[in-house]
């Protein structure tokens, strides 16, 4: 069933299209430069509200294995690996959210610490669709944070790629957000 996209009230988040985390970067998706064709796909679509995080964080930020964290060193602010897929088509971004900016605090969300949710309000978003890196992690708190924040979100299971850390994790992640009441959608069902 197709899902008509209203672009008055619709936007598109992609979450941490970045190079280190899609494959010869610093911390690998598996396959995670797969979701590019299909993210590009919906970004041509209509004139939308689109909206990118990135992980930007400094070089000593506390997600990294020698400050105590469980990552290696990835998406350094201003360094080659925090640049977006080379594929994607920045042109077509409205809007760059930056998060886990400070060393000391951890954000997988785009909207925790972040004035994304305020932005998308002013802007009379009602709806987001997610997609990007990881399910199991950023895309998967991306979410949950846009749900709490009183948006209807529908995930683009087509577009999004996940860790697995531990095995069962990316399914175990898109249960999570289905109990949470998100939707979920292929990108190849959305029309205009
Ligand atoms: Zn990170």
């Amino acid at each position: 069933m197709s899902i008509k996209i209203d672009s008055r009230t619709d936007a598109l988040i992609m979450v941490d299209v970045q190079r280190d985390f899609c494959p010869g970067g610093a911390l690998p998706v598996p396959e995670g430069d797969q979701v590019v064709p299909a993210i590009n796909r919906v970004l041509g679509l209509a004139s939308w509200l689109s909206v990118a995080t990135r992980d930007w964080h400094p070089p000593d930020h506390c997600s990294f294995k020698a400050r105590g964290g469980i990552w290696p060193v990835h998406c350094v602010a201003e360094t080659s690996g925090a640049a977006f897929h080379p594929g994607l088509d920045a042109k077509k971004m409205r809007r760059i959210v930056s998060k886990a900016t400070m060393k000391q605090a951890e954000a997988y969300s785009g909207f925790q610490g972040t004035e994304l949710a305020g932005f998308l309000k002013g802007r009379g978003i009602r709806r987001v669709f997610v997609c990007g890196l990881a399910t199991d992690y950023c895309v998967k708190a991306t979410a949950l944070d846009a749900k709490r924040a009183g948006f209807d979100v529908i995930i683009l299971e087509d577009a999004i790629r996940g860790v697995e850390v531990h095995p069962g994790d990316c399914r175990k992640a898109v249960e999570e957000m289905q109990a949470a009441g998100i939707g979920s959608t292929k990108t190849t069902d959305l029309a205009v």
